[in-house]
């Protein structure tokens, strides 16, 4: 018997109409857990190196985590993993809410798609029964109203349903899929949704997920929830108050938006508005909050309640959660009530809340600056909010600008062409990022955001406090109760640490604490992906439930696979190499590992070299970023060094950091760039 998972995947080809239960390998849970780690390899034994991303070739997998659907608290990750149309890199993507849970109740750890539908269809999965069905009533509707429409077609109030809008359907390259309670948005996996002409998967599972020793796991579960309670009660003090409690930053419960109003950027991540924040707004903001938002809401078996439902007057109802109350605001120098009337259009019609709005303060900006006229902009209307909107309908339909637009910034800016690139200036690997525009160099971060495979700040970072505290007493204070560090040597990195100084950024964090803290941050969040468990409970927050120490036991007891800290650790460095494999194999190398160019005023090229190459040995790659032969062995990846050997792409890169010869660089140049 299996533990945990049910050692079942779903495999379908929408181009065949075939459906196959196919039993998986105890072995590969061993080596990658389940979740991003085993979909990860998937990927890679079967996805082809140069697979387009909207091809019958690529796999759109729908995952359920390790301990999902178990009593572990907030364990109800759904990890959606494709190759994006935008990045053209691996996109891996999570929502919480309910759907992993019941996938895995249905019996079933993942649900691997290929080829393509030539109709419009959706999945229905009921426990043992699986069926495609024609989806063709459901064109060009939003995906709340989809899984609304579903759940009463099935007369299945109780289905989860994960569905695309109209932005999927038209291959939006940040089109999200959404699920009622979260969404899985980054890399445009929505896009490849539609592109695979699947509209939704709906899912009903009534079955039991067994555990291996039901007694122990039962106790660490306690543990956890009786350490959430104890943390409601103790917010850490001296930090952002969206920092010092668990869960997703509580944005639907704080109306306090100082931070982010006055540290992020406005419009296309240009102006930062030190003084925006008062009394007045605080209070008009509190109104706006309190006024729409009915009820706040949790997950799949969490005490958190991070999201809310919101009903903005003459409009549907949806859930909302984090900081996409402000991307909309913020990008068009608007006010929140604007926010939240935006962002029901924008999950109607299924986008990234973070990609979009950048793209169209992005595309506001090409008409400043005459790069495009008001020919491309036909009866747009004279303000703002009317534009957002009018975009916003533009794009999702890719219907004149809006079909350039729909590409990205990255993209748009190429096909526009007169100058239009200087104005992409916020992406990594051609995707948009958190509008974050900043002085200092900061090195921890510099590492995060130029190497992350995740591509997206928000889900790598977590774990070490974001800034020094100011005085000694209090980075004193914070170690004091620190027992989620991995090693001691943590707290001393914190306590040497200093706003100004010689210990401060950007020489301090050293090198190699940086190297230290970015690797204890990312294996936290590669442990958390393929465990399903929610990043607010592990790897984001300060101080967490779930660490180092409490999962090797969940695990053990869930699974039955007995592992210690060393043996987790080394999975989620086995899961952190693959992934870096994946995208090396399909051309990505050192000179795509970057920050966006103005991310910081402050630059040093030669500390962020230093950094780069600690950071790759480290890491076991050579100093291109490819994972060296020695470290795939040790990681028990032989066959991914056999094949990057067989390309040519190890064993000859050299440590220098250059390109690999032309020819030996697996037509790196096609694979990174649209023909
Ligand atoms: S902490 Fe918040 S986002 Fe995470 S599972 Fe719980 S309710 Fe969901």
């Amino acid at each position: 018997m299996r533990y945990a998972e049910t050692g079942f995947d779903l495999e379908v080809d929408l181009s065949r109409g075939s459906i196959d239960r196919v039993e998986t390998d105890p072995e590969m849970t061993k080596l990658h857990l389940g979740g991003l780690g085993t979909s990860a390899r998937i990927l890679w034994d079967r996805v082809p190196a140069d697979a387009e991303p909207f091809s019958d070739d690529n796999l759109l997998i729908f995952s359920t985590g390790l301990l999902c659907g178990t009593a572990a608290p907030g364990c109800n990750r759904t990890i959606v993993t494709t190759f994006s149309p935008q990045t053209r890199l691996m996109a891996y993507s999570m929502m919480g809410g309910f759907w992993a849970p019941e996938l895995k109740h249905a019996g079933y750890d993942k649900v691997i798609l290929r080829g393509r539908s030539p109709d419009l269809v959706y999945l229905w999965i009921n426990n043992d029964k699986v069926e495609i069905r024609d989806a063709s009533h459901l064109r060009g509707k939003g995906a709340i109203e989809t899984a609304e429409c579903l759940r009463k077609e099935l007369k299945e109030p109780n289905a989860q349903v994960a569905a695309i809008g109209l932005a999927g359907e038209n291959r939006v390259f940040y089109a999200s899929i959404e699920q009622g309670r979260s969404s899985a948005s980054r890399g445009g996996i929505g896009a490849v949704m539609g592109d695979k002409g699947l509209k939704a998967i709906v899912v009903r599972g009534t079955k039991d997920v067994n555990i291996a020793r039901p007694a122990e796991f039962m106790d660490l579960c306690k543990g956890v929830l009786d350490y959430i309670k104890w943390r409601e009660d103790h917010p850490i003090p001296g930090v952002p108050a969206i920092l010092s409690v668990l869960g997703s930053p509580q944005e639907m419960k704080i109306v306090d938006e100082e931070w982010h109003t006055t540290s992020f950027m406005w419009g296309n991540a240009r102006t930062r508005r030190r003084d925006f924040w008062s009394h007045e707004i605080e209070e008009k903001w509190r109104k706006t909050q309190e006024d729409v938002r009915t009820r706040l809401i949790s997950c799949y078996n969490c005490p958190m309640k991070c999201g809310a439902t919101i009903s903005v007057p003459g409009q549907p109802t949806y859930m909302m959660k984090c900081y996409s109350k402000l991307t909309y605001t913020m990008a068009a120098y608007s006010d929140l009530e604007f926010g939240f009337r935006i962002a029901q259009r924008a999950t109607e019609y299924g986008v990234d809340g973070f990609s979009t709005p950048q793209v169209m303060a992005f595309a506001l900006e090409l008409l400043e600056a005459g790069i495009l006229t008001d020919a491309d902009f036909p009866g747009m209307p004279a303000d703002v909010e009317g534009r957002f909107f009018w975009l916003l309908d533009r794009i999702v339909r890719r219907e004149g600008i809006g079909d350039a637009l729909a590409d990205g910034t990255y993209w748009a800016a190429k096909r526009i062409g007169k100058g239009a690139e200087k104005f992409d200036h916020n992406t990594i690997k051609k995707q948009e990022q958190l509008p974050l525009k900043l002085g200092m160099l900061n090195p921890v971060y510099y590492l995060m955001y130029s190497t992350g495979e995740k591509i997206n700040i928000t889900q790598i970072e977590g774990q070490f406090p974001q800034a020094p505290f100011p005085t000694k007493e209090e980075r004193e204070a914070f170690v004091k109760d620190w027992f989620q560090v991995p090693d001691p040597k943590f707290k001393q990195y914190l306590l040497d640490w200093e706003p100004r100084g010689e210990n401060s950024n950007p020489l301090y964090p050293s090198v190699e604490a940086s190297c230290d803290i970015v690797d204890w941050q990312e294996k936290m969040h590669y442990i958390d992906d393929a465990l399903g468990t929610c990043a607010g409970l592990s790897s984001f927050p300060l101080k967490p439930p779930y660490h180092i120490h409490n999962f090797p036991g969940f695990v053990s007891a869930g699974t039955g696979i007995d592992f210690d800290e060393a043996s987790l650790w080394k999975a989620a460095t086995r899961n952190r190499t693959l992934l870096r494999a994946i995208n090396v194999r399909r051309g990505m190398r050192r000179a795509d590992d970057k920050p966006p160019e103005d991310h910081w005023k402050k630059r040093f090229p030669d500390l962020e070299k230093k950094l780069l190459d600690e950071y790759y040995k480290m890491k076991g790659f050579d100093g291109n970023g490819i994972p060296t032969k020695e470290s795939l062995l040790d990681l028990d990846l032989a066959c991914v060094a056999e094949d990057l050997e067989q390309r040519g792409i190890i064993g000859k890169a050299n440590a220098a950091g250059e390109k690999a010869p032309a020819g030996e660089d697996l037509k790196g140049k096609e694979v990174l760039s649209h023909a």
